[in-house]
């Protein structure tokens, strides 16, 4: 038996990046997942690899988390498929970076729809289904910049302390229902969203980190696991840094 046997996951965004390895390792530890993304093909072909990889039932399923149509789908899908649903990952996000004053509103508009409305109403929609199991866990990714504010980044900045305060509301409210939530939030992690900063960038971000190196996506997949696990059930509305230590 696995840590996570019987057991099914929704890991929005899961076509790359960090969704891509916390749904790999879900799969690796025995559960069922519905991974989401925008691209269809990159989704689907994702999820017959961990499937196959993994003997487990991998859906993709295309989705915009900031659209309450696709929200409901994806969770009836996971619903049809696995009969219940216990843990939901809402990972998906978008950066659209720029200085506040030639920030554009729509770009404005766009991050706080898909890094934060969309985690509203994911969680609205499986509430539903875990308020009736009377069980559940929700694990929102937010980010070391919504907690420390950064320059060029007010829209996704704002997006993710949003977060960080859903995270702790959600806990409060559904916590009668034995549905935690909780929240990881990394540093800067080697994926496609951080592949396009210039090298002086990261030089200059490299050198205010302690432990001296970026994070993998496998460091914020192993906070993820322990938050849906048995052995962090008396924890709820917590912030979990995995960012090196780059901001304490
Ligand atoms: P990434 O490599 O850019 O991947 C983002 C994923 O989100 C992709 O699978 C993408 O789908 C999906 N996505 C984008 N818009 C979506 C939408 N509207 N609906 C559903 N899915 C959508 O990003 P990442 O670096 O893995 O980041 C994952 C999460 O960690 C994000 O919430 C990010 O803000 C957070 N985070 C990342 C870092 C970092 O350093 N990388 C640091 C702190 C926090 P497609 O593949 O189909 O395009």
């Amino acid at each position: 038996m696995k840590r996570f046997s019987n057991k099914s996951v929704i890991v929005t965004g899961a076509g790359r990046g960090i969704g891509l390895e916390i749904a790999r390792t879900f799969a690796q530890n025995g559960a069922n997942i519905l991974m989401t993304g925008v691209n269809e093909e990159n989704i689907k072909k994702s999820a017959e690899t961990i499937s196959s990889n993994y003997s487990v039932k991998a859906i993709g399923v295309k989705q915009d988390v900031s659209s309450e149509a696709d929200c409901e789908k994806v969770v009836s899908i996971a619903e049809e498929n696995f009969s219940h649903i216990d843990i939901l990952v809402n990972n998906a996000g978008i950066t659209r970076d720029n200085l506040v004053l030639r920030m554009k509103e729509k770009d404005f508009e766009d991050v706080i729809a898909v890094n934060l409305k969309g985690p509203f109403l994911m969680s609205k929609h499986v509430f539903r289904i875990m308020s009736k199991q009377r069980s559940g866990r929700i694990i929102n990714i937010s980010s070391v910049v919504g907690q420390s504010g950064q320059a060029g980044q007010a829209n996704y900045a704002s997006s993710k302390a949003g977060l960080i305060g859903l995270t702790k509301s959600l806990a409060k409210e559904f916590a009668k229902r034995n549905v935690n939530v909780n929240s990881v939030s990394p540093g800067f992690i080697e994926t496609d969203m951080t592949a396009s900063l210039d090298e002086k960038t990261k030089a200059s971000i490299l050198s205010q980190i302690p432990l001296k190196r970026m994070g993998k996506p496998y460091d914020v997949a192993a906070a993820v696991l322990f938050l849906a696990g048995e052995e962090s059930s008396y924890i709820t509305g917590q912030i979990i840094a995995v960012n090196g230590g780059i901001y304490i």
